[in-house]
């Protein structure tokens, strides 16, 4: 979400909305301010919250509003310069910004997949922070952490959970940590309250340059329109069975239904291999 912020927040300030259109029947979560109220207006900015992206508008009738815009795990934001086709069934909202040299530019919040889980707020800027989904997010994680992290963290919940609880601490999804945990040479299931200082101090330093290494890869290969699929430059995460980075012991994972978490027995775990879940509930 960083990189996309970065994105749109080049081109799009100062282009003006001509109109937009929410063909995702639920994926608009507001009425008030009505929706049509940004129509006629000027982008003049773009920010990040942990996974939201939040863009800024003035529009003719309102003023100042922030659209704030949740991808959730199959959304996309992508801005192009051709419009959608009607029977493109991944269009959620579709907000048309016309320029001289692209009359059909429009910048296209999709959804991948079944589930309409992606939504869009149109919001009053007094109402953001308050937002359900502002209220209860953490400090980020990058490009520094907390300094109140040792306090975040000191809960008995293993690390790989704390970690993507966006309420302990903001912005690291479930890809990530594992590179992070990887570097920081902890266990995923280590407990929170049980970190030494030397550890905690591994893993804010591990966040940092982790967090900041794929920010700078992104940096790098990302471009507008925006890809539907983005690259995923880990170094451990879903590797299992491929040498660790380090020293080249065998990954290994723990599969659960929706993702797998991958780390190296000999890093990690003192050589432990943890409980694959799937295979043990295949073996019940
Ligand atoms: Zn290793």
């Amino acid at each position: 979400m960083e990189i996309v912020t970065r994105r749109l927040g080049e081109a799009l300030p100062g282009e003006r909305i001509e109109s937009a259109l929410t063909p995702g029947i639920n994926a608009l979560k507001t009425f008030d301010p009505p929706f049509s109220a940004i129509d006629g207006a000027a982008f003049t900015g773009a920010r990040r919250r942990g996974k939201l992206l939040l863009l800024d508008v003035d529009t003719p009738s309102r003023g100042a509003l922030v659209l704030l815009v949740h991808l959730m795990s199959a959304g996309r934001i992508q801005l192009f310069d051709k419009r959608a086709s009607l029977r493109d069934k991944t269009s959620r909202v579709l907000f048309r910004v016309p320029v001289p040299t692209h009359p059909d530019r429009e910048l296209r919040v999709r959804e991948f997949g079944t589930k309409q889980r992606a939504w869009v707020k149109l919001l009053v800027p007094e109402a953001v922070d308050a937002d359900e989904a502002l209220a209860h997010l953490a400090p980020e994680a990058w490009p520094e952490p907390p300094d109140d992290l040792a306090e975040r963290l000191a809960a008995p919940r293993p690390l790989h959970s704390l970690l993507r609880d966006q309420r302990v601490i903001a912005g690291i999804g479930r890809t990530w940590v594992d590179d992070i945990l990887h570097a920081a040479q902890l266990s995923p299931f280590k407990r929170g309250d049980d970190l030494s200082d030397a550890e905690l101090e591994a893993l804010r330093d591990a966040m940092v340059s982790e967090l900041g290494r794929v920010i700078d890869y992104y940096e790098e290969h990302v471009q507008l329109p925006l890809p539907e699929k983005f690259p995923k430059p880990t170094r451990v995460h879903a590797h299992q069975g491929e040498p660790c980075p380090r020293c080249e012991t065998v990954l290994e994972a723990v599969f659960y239904e929706d993702y797998v978490m991958t780390y190296c027995p000999h890093c990690q775990t003192e050589g432990r291999v943890l409980k694959d879940r799937r295979l043990s509930r295949l073996l019940k």
